[in-house]
């Protein structure tokens, strides 16, 4: 094993080396309670291989992440837990707000005055000019070609 999955706390928690509140797992996926939980309820669903960014994550795993997500995310609005709706997040990146570097998908229950806020930056609501989004588009195009 390499250092790196030796140090990854989700890798513990895979292994069962460190405690974790299960609420879902198959071959290739686990989802658990978070430890500092933004709302009750709030699940992290990860790969049981270690894949430290998305970049490393096989896709066909990521579909199942996020096929378990939405299943949980039913089961949020089903569980008795206050859940008006849910909100699924990703952080790939330490700018991102990534503080984990072992891929996890956020299940977050919401409910009116949860208190959760998203602040976007100064440019926000601006709406851009169509030839800039059309660069933008075309950049991306670009990039899914070379991929
Ligand atoms: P992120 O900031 O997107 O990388 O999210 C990391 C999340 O992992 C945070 O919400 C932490 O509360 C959560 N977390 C860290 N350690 C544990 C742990 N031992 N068990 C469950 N959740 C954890
Ligand atoms: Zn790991």
């Amino acid at each position: 094993m390499k250092q790196e999955e030796q140090d990854c706390i989700f890798c513990k928690i895979v292994a069962g080396e460190l405690p974790s509140s299960r609420v879902f797992e198959d071959n290739q996926v686990l989802a658990f309670l978070d430890i500092r939980p933004i709302t009750p309820g709030h699940t992290l669903v990860i790969p049981k291989q270690h894949a430290p960014n998305l970049a490393k994550l096989d896709p066909g795993i990521g579909g199942e992440i996020f096929k378990v997500g939405m299943k949980i995310a039913s089961a949020l609005r089903r569980s008795g837990l206050r859940c008006e709706g849910v909100n699924l997040w990703l952080a790939d990146g330490k700018v991102a707000g990534q503080d984990v570097f072992h891929v996890h998908l956020h299940i977050i229950p919401r409910f009116s005055g949860d208190g959760l806020r998203i602040r976007a930056g100064p440019d926000y609501g601006k709406m851009p000019p169509r030839d800039e989004l059309e660069k933008q588009a075309d950049s991306i195009t670009q990039a899914l070609k070379s991929s």
